[in-house]
């Protein structure tokens, strides 16, 4: 497990520009996050998901769900720059931080630190996850979207996979989504309500088809920002779950257990080893 500083590691590739080639919808790899987490992008990271507004939006949700079935030992997989492993953190739990991108852990660690506190960190990608990282814990959570990143049926089997090995007998994986369903089948509109939450940045998708959902993040600087996700379909990864051997899945909307499917923004799957 390392826990470094990661400010000159990868120098040369956190300082380039996004590049999607000539034809960026056909951009559909699940390695494209380590370019598109650029320096410049990160550092604007959380303007776009503004900590403040994003603690009342969630409020005790996830502290409440950890907290019921007694789970201590929490694995953030995709920390990004470090939100919800401080919240737990300050919760009381005991909190390993888990990013494929250095920029990300880099800024999760000083986010931490302004905050007093000294967040464990581990740089890994989650499908070599138990060969970077060592232990069980009783609870993973990979958050804010970022499941999305993998574009191939192998790579989030795989990542299932690892998580589910890096799970205690009774683990839980707690992973959220965009309501992909209603974006594919009626087109997008959000209440910009959770989640990214900053109100001068705006998040909208410029591509849409049943394997890319290309979105651009535009920050009141003019700067713009690309994400190219695999739209995932909510049964597609709730089946997906279950064939990676969690027994029960339940699946939140907005972080309501009853909703309407089309309502939502995000659904937020709670899957439960036993
Ligand atoms: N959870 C954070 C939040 O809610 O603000 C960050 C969300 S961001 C949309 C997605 C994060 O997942 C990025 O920090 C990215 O580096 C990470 N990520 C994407 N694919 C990954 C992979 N295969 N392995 C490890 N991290 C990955």
């Amino acid at each position: 497990m390392e826990n470094i500083d990661f400010q000159d590691r990868n120098s040369d590739l956190l300082a380039r520009d996004q590049d999607h080639g000539d034809d960026p919808i056909s951009a559909r790899d699940s390695d494209l996050y380590r370019g598109e987490y650029v320096q410049t992008f990160v550092e604007k990271w959380d303007e776009l998901i503004d900590w403040d507004a994003r603690a009342e939006s969630e409020g005790r949700f996830f502290i409440d769900v950890l907290k019921a079935r007694g789970k201590t030992k929490i694995l953030d997989v995709a920390c990004g720059t470090g939100f919800h492993s401080v919240q737990l953190m300050r919760a009381g739990f005991d909190v390993t931080s888990v990013d494929g991108s250095a920029a990300m852990l880099a800024k999760a660690f000083e986010n931490a630190k302004n905050r007093h506190m000294i967040l464990r960190t581990c740089h890994a990608d989650w499908r070599f996850l138990n060969r970077d990282l060592h232990g069980k814990f009783d609870a993973i959570i990979c958050l804010g979207n970022s499941f999305t990143h993998l574009h191939k049926e192998c790579d989030r089997r795989r990542a299932l996979a690892e998580f589910y090995a890096a799970l205690k007998h009774d683990g839980m994986l707690i992973l959220d989504q965009r309501n992909y369903d209603a974006i594919l089948d009626n087109g997008y509109s959000t209440k910009h309500k959770y989640y990214y939450c900053g109100d001068k940045v705006t998040a909208e998708p410029e591509y849409v088809d049943e394997g890319l959902a290309r979105f651009r993040y535009a920050f009141p600087d003019k700067s713009e920002y690309q994400l190219n996700m695999f739209p995932l379909r909510k049964n597609y990864m709730r089946r997906l779950l279950s064939e990676a051997g969690f027994q029960h899945v339940r699946t939140f909307g907005d972080f309501q257990e009853t909703y309407q499917e089309e309502e939502p923004d995000f659904f937020i799957h709670v899957a439960e080893k036993t």
